[in-house]
């Protein structure tokens, strides 16, 4: 069933609206940041839309918050230098404005890689 509450990342999975894609399986779907905050803004977002927040996809499906992590880890190797910080907003306070689970994998990218 959708609802009027389909999130735009659903849209986006469902091909919807159109968005940089980088990575996608069964699971997850990763893709490119409309409004970059860092070099490297990207978005790793489980397919399954009813977990709003971290908190409710860690006691829901463990399994998956580590696949999200994982991801986030290939993410950051293949388009940044391997470090990455992961933000996870949980709330609208703290400024949640999507409230389908999806984790900011930001990183300075690849020009910061030591040559050296
Ligand atoms: P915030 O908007 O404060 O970052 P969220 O943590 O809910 O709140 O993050 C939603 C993210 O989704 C934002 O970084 C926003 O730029 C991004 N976003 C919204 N629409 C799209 C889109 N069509 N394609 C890619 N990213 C999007």
């Amino acid at each position: 069933m959708t609802d009027a509450a389909e999130s735009i990342f659903t849209k986006i999975i469902n091909r919807d609206i159109p968005a940089e894609i980088l990575f996608e399986n069964d699971r997850v779907i990763a893709i490119r940041d409309i409004a970059p905050q860092a070099p490297v803004h990207l978005l790793v977002v489980p397919k399954v839309p009813h977990y709003s927040n971290v908190t409710e996809l860690a006691a829901g499906d463990p399994e998956l918050l580590a696949e999200i992590v994982a991801t986030a880890h290939n993410l950051a190797t293949l388009h940044a230098n391997g470090e990455y910080r992961l933000v996870f907003n949980s709330g609208e306070t703290v400024g949640q404005t999507v409230f389908h689970v999806h984790a900011h994998v930001l990183s300075g990218g690849l020009q910061e890689q030591s040559l050296a």
